[in-house]
């Protein structure tokens, strides 16, 4: 992509009315735009970043053998009330009326699924089903202002299993924790499995997946020397304390953002839809556009963002500091060409700006890689980590193989 041509370019300043760092160094680096409070547009260097997300679960959820659908977001009132929902979530659910019909857009999808799982009468050798999708939720948050880590719509992966037995409920439960272990160190996030209280889900334990994080909204309890954690809205102790379980660790009080949550339904959902049998549900989140915040918030420096190369936007940000006879920038257009042969993702900074305000951008965009072209590079490349400052300088196919 040449970045004269790319839709969404880095801002001058940080923008004013913004207090949280995902929302600072993203607005300013061109990946979002903000409509209102709580939601954004994702431009395109923002969508891509997503995008790696996505493929990041959805290439782990297919491995646990769920199936990707995709459910509506306009739902009817009648299926809400069958689980009592439209009053118990009705502070958090947008509620609508149009033509004196009443209407609730997606918060989340159990009933919805579930409606959709006993429409289709599975045999008892279907089971368990797994289905998820990835789709908009609208929340009504109140006075949300911690950029993408909270919006009133946002994206999540919901992944639905159910089951003919609560044993094999749990086999696929914890097979998914697993599943989002992996999934976020892919991403390079090192999470905690934290005991929950279910919310309007369920009366169960759940458990949420969280990144300590000093700009979190959530607090957490956890062991310093075993795998013991609790949210602080469940955890009845105090920091320094022994730990209850191990009874050899003490207890850390520390911030922290939740990027994902996996819930052990029960039967209660099956069984309030018109099931006959009884069918064990569990539903497990993750939010790819929370996921994309949390990062922002962890890598970054006092110049901008830092990404890891799993879900940088693109792997490569060329830049070309022309001479005189320009014979620079046609040299650099070659080199660009011939990586993107290459299958490398590169970003190519081609405008007629100035070194400093192109290396500037470069530090905000945060692409892991960046290469110079200009008189003093001669006829190799300048490569430099956006993670390092150290500088090297190699032909084309040194950094075709480093790439790769
Ligand atoms: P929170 O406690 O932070 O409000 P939640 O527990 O209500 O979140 P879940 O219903 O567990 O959220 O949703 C599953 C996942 O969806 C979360 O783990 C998070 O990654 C994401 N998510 C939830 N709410 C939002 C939001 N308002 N904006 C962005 N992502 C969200
Ligand atoms: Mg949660």
């Amino acid at each position: 992509m040449r970045y004269s041509k790319l839709f969404g370019k880095t801002l001058r300043e940080f923008p004013k009315d913004e207090v949280s760092l995902n929302a600072k160094l993203l607005l300013r680096a061109g990946f979002i735009d903000k409509l209102m409070a709580g939601s954004y547009t994702l431009l395109p260097l923002g969508f891509r970043v997503e995008q790696k997300i996505e493929d990041i679960i959805r290439e782990e959820i297919n491995s646990t053998g769920a199936n990707e659908l995709l459910m509506p977001l306009l739902h009817p009132k009648e299926i809400w009330n069958k689980t009592g929902r439209w009053e118990s979530a009705k502070e958090i659910m947008y509620q609508l009326e149009k033509d004196e019909k009443e209407f609730g857009l997606s918060f989340t999808h159990e009933e919805i699924v579930t409606d959709l799982i006993i429409k289709h009468n599975p045999s008892p050798k279907e089971f368990p089903i797994k289905v998820y999708h990835f789709s908009t939720k609208f929340r009504h948050e109140a006075r949300p202002k911690s950029g993408i880590l909270r919006g009133r719509e946002f994206l999540m992966k919901d992944l639905y299993s159910a089951h003919l037995s609560e044993e094999d409920m749990y086999k696929y439960y914890w097979e998914v924790a697993d599943s989002y272990i992996k999934i976020f160190k892919r991403m390079g996030l090192d999470v905690k499995i934290v005991e929950a209280s279910g919310g309007v889900f369920t009366k169960n334990y759940t458990h949420e997946f969280q990144v300590l994080c000093e700009q979190g909204e959530d607090t957490i309890f956890y062991c310093d020397s075993c795998d013991f954690a609790q949210n602080k809205e469940i955890f009845s102790g105090k920091s320094g304390e022994e730990c209850p379980k191990c009874k050899k660790g003490k207890i850390i009080e520390a911030k922290s953002i939740e990027v994902g949550n996996i819930f052990p339904l029960g039967t209660m959902y099956a069984q309030k839809m018109g099931y006959k049998e009884k069918l064990w549900l569990a539903s497990y989140g993750i939010g790819p556009t929370r996921v994309m915040g949390t990062i922002a918030e962890i890598y970054n420096d006092d110049k901008g963002l830092i990404w890891p190369s799993s879900v940088a936007p693109y792997q490569v940000h060329l830049i070309s500091i022309d001479n005189e006879e320009k014979t620079i920038s046609r040299e650099a257009d070659k080199i660009y060409e011939r990586l993107v042969a290459e299958r490398i993702e590169v970003l190519y900074d081609d405008r007629d700006s100035s070194p400093g305000e192109k290396f500037k951008d470069a530090d905000l965009i945060g692409i892991p890689v960046r290469l110079v072209v200009s008189a003093k590079t001669g006829n190799k490349i300048e490569w430099k980590l956006r993670s390092k400052d150290k500088t090297e300088l190699l032909d084309f196919e040194e950094i075709v193989k480093r790439l790769k």
